[in-house]
């Protein structure tokens, strides 16, 4: 499970952080980034939430 995060749609409104935090952060520039290349078995539920949580629909999953 890799994720993806748009940067044209990312307006840093951090639900994706709250959400989940060990695989999201944001950057210098308030835009999300991924924590690490790939998602643990334990964090995939929270990185679908963020998916779903997302005002921008900014992040995808490529399974
Ligand atoms: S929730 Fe979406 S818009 Fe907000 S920081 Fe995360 S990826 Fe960006």
């Amino acid at each position: 499970m890799d994720i993806e995060i748009d940067l044209d749609k990312c307006q840093g409104y951090a639900q994706c952080v709250h959400e989940a935090p060990e695989i999201f952060k944001l950057n210098e520039s308030g835009q999300a980034h991924t924590v690490a290349a790939g998602i643990a078995n334990e964090n995939e539920k929270y990185a679908l939430a963020a998916v779903d949580l997302c005002p921008m629909q900014a992040i995808s999953i490529n399974t």
